[in-house]
């Protein structure tokens, strides 16, 4: 079924066979292939949503912590702002107020003293970043890990991307990290996979986590928990006019968006239709279109596509803002095809703030295999010189960039004893 929605090929049994014997540990193996979609990069999606939003007429406010939301007579009227750069703080009106504060979703509403039962359990998931190792899938793969949970494996950002686990958290989502037990099972699964691969806790780039923002079910199994999402009313904790957000997806967020809308009484358009295409048209027109770009930006064609793949309609602005003179055309550091026009586009019309925000969120190239001190050293200094920056301006966007990378990802310091003696 999924092959033939994608118009995809029938993957030869060749394949299989090959990348078979990779996962020679004496196991059996059944193995299927199949087509997914896979979104490669989550921060570029939502920056396009961001965009999209704004030429909506929506007002996006990015660094803004909502304090407390305002009530009269049991109807809310507004909110109390703070914006996290200056410090100020201010109000605002408000007729309908959506709580879609994900994990963060109940500290919201206890923050404005309004009672309601827990709505959200948190659930971190962790990831391992990996250097590709002999033998490394090609294509993503979806299997068991030791215990029998499902994980993936799944070469990205030409990296290997290994997860996730699923334990209850509690703690603030913002700072949440993965333990050293969720990474030794990672790494113990991955070298139960791939017994030839050598990896060892040394060879980890990276580690992250992220909390789910699942409906709180105390009673229930966690891979049992639905990822449907839930709409809240605060009516009955006696608060008109308010929702939260409980649990939903990427996947599913659009349709969310629609969901919530419709309760507040908005117009809301029926999602338009999907154009499939299958790969044997999609590249010829994307190859295409990487030329036109390469030509309107005077860029190289590995540009043109980076530019391309990573901000589709906006392609074209930032062609011309790279035309406008070499330094923008600049790579953001000497290891990436992503030029210093992108940033300045992410200044100007994603929202952007901090030099972190584009870096990580908007140009995410600080995941890369490259990224280190000295990249981002670079980065600051070539979109400094084009945005104008002072020196002292450009040290302080540099330390947003390795704060914020630092605390997001980390190389683990757990060492696995068994791996390490088979790596050696
Ligand atoms: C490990 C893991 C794996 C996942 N895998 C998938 C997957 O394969 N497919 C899929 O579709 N989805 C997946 N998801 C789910 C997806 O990432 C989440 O559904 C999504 O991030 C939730 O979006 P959200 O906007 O509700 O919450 P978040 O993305 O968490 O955003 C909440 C925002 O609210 C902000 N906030 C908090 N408090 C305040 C305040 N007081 N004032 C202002 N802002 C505030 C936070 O800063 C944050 O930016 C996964 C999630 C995790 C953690």
């Amino acid at each position: 079924l999924y092959h033939r929605w994608a118009g995809g090929k029938h993957t030869g049994s060749g394949d299989l066979s090959t990348f078979e014997r990779q996962l020679d540990n004496g196991q059996a193996w059944s193995i299927y292939s199949y087509e997914d979609a896979q979104c490669e990069f989550p921060e570029r999606l939502v920056a396009e949503w961001l965009a999209e939003s704004i030429a909506a007429g929506a007002i996006v406010c990015n660094h803004t912590q909502l304090l407390e939301i305002s009530r009269k007579n049991g109807r809310v009227t507004g909110a109390r702002l703070r914006d996290r750069i200056s410090a100020q703080e201010y109000a605002v009106e408000a007729s309908n107020i959506i709580n879609a504060t994900g994990p963060w979703a109940d500290a919201v509403i206890g923050a404005s003293g309004i009672s309601t039962p827990r709505m959200i359990g948190g659930v971190r998931g962790s990831h391992l970043v990996l250097p590709s190792f002999t033998g490394a899938p090609t294509e993503a793969i979806y299997t068991e890990a030791l215990d029998g949970r499902p994980i993936f494996v799944i070469p990205w950002n030409e990296q290997i991307l290994v997860g996730t686990t699923e334990i209850p958290d509690t703690s603030d989502p913002g700072k949440t990290q993965p333990t050293s037990e969720e990474i030794e099972y990672l790494l113990n699964s991955l070298a139960g996979l791939f017994p030839r691969s050598k990896i060892s806790s040394h060879d980890i780039r990276y580690a992250f986590a992220g909390i789910r923002p699942l409906p709180f079910s105390p009673k229930r199994d966690l891979s049992s928990i639905t990822r449907r999402h839930f709409l809240h009313h605060h009516t009955d904790d006696h608060v008109v006019r308010m929702l939260s957000v409980i649990g939903g997806k990427l996947t599913t967020a659009a349709d969310l968006a629609r969901d919530c809308a419709q309760k507040i009484g908005g117009r809301v358009r029926t999602a338009p239709g999907l154009a499939l295409l299958s790969d044997d048209t999609l590249d010829p027109l994307l190859d295409n279109w990487v030329l036109d770009i390469a030509q309107a930006g005077a860029v190289s064609e590995t540009s043109a596509r980076g530019i391309v793949e990573w901000h589709g309609r906006r392609a074209l602005d930032i062609a011309r803002i790279a035309l406008s003179s070499a330094d923008m055309r600049a790579p953001l550091c000497a290891h990436t095809e992503h030029i210093v026009a992108e940033a300045v586009d992410a200044f100007s019309n994603q929202c952007a703030v901090t030099l972190a925000d584009v870096l990580l969120r908007r140009v995410p190239v600080a995941w890369g295999n490259c990224w280190s001190q000295s990249c981002s050293r670079e980065a600051a200094l070539r979109v400094g010189a084009v945005m104008g920056w002072s020196d002292m301006q450009t040290a302080a966007e540099l330390e947003t960039v390795e704060v914020e990378r630092a605390a997001l990802l980390r190389k683990p310091q757990v060492v696995n004893a068994p791996l390490e003696a088979a790596a050696d």
